[in-house]
């Protein structure tokens, strides 16, 4: 797969709804790059995870930042997944640097046993609880064309009968 990095970042909707296509490894610099400026540009719009499809690059790949303290460090994800959801679940009032002032309440999994790969793909396994496990799958659901509206209304449709 070919992946185009725009000199300079901006959100945008063209590739929102669509499922992202996965990555290879043929180039690890270049993913590494992009990742990069991915955090970059997340950390200048103040957001704690980014999905490329928000900036416009229909690709499996999402960084992660839930703590800018000493402890905190950047979390770069190709191809992620989840490999396996808690029953618990756990709801927070979530926002989304691509909608700007919305937010909605969403059931997530409170942990989750996840999969990814490194810039160069190499395969790494996680926990994940709190923060970084709601970030997590709300941007998954980014690289599967899922926004937080469409997840909230499937989530709170009346059965009817
Ligand atoms: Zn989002």
């Amino acid at each position: 797969m070919k992946v185009k990095i725009p000199s300079k970042f901006k959100f945008q909707d063209t590739v929102l709804l669509t499922v992202a296509k996965p990555f290879d490894f043929t180039k690890p610099e270049k993913n590494l790059h992009l990742a990069t400026k991915m955090l970059d540009f997340m950390k200048k719009s103040k957001g704690i995870g980014l999905a490329a499809p928000q900036v416009g690059i229909s690709a499996r790949v999402f960084v992660i930042q839930t703590d800018f303290g000493l402890s905190g460090m950047p979390m770069l994800c190709f191809n992620p997944r989840i490999v396996k959801h808690s029953k618990e679940l756990v709801q927070i009032e979530e926002g989304c640097l691509s909608f700007p002032g919305e937010t909605f309440k969403i059931k997530r999994s409170a942990m989750i046993d996840v999969e990814y790969h490194n810039h160069k793909g190499e395969l790494i396994k996680g926990i994940l609880t709190g923060i970084k496990s709601i970030c997590f799958q709300h941007e998954l659901d980014h690289l599967d064309g899922i926004v937080m509206k469409k997840r909230f209304e499937e989530q709170n449709e009346k059965v009817s009968g």
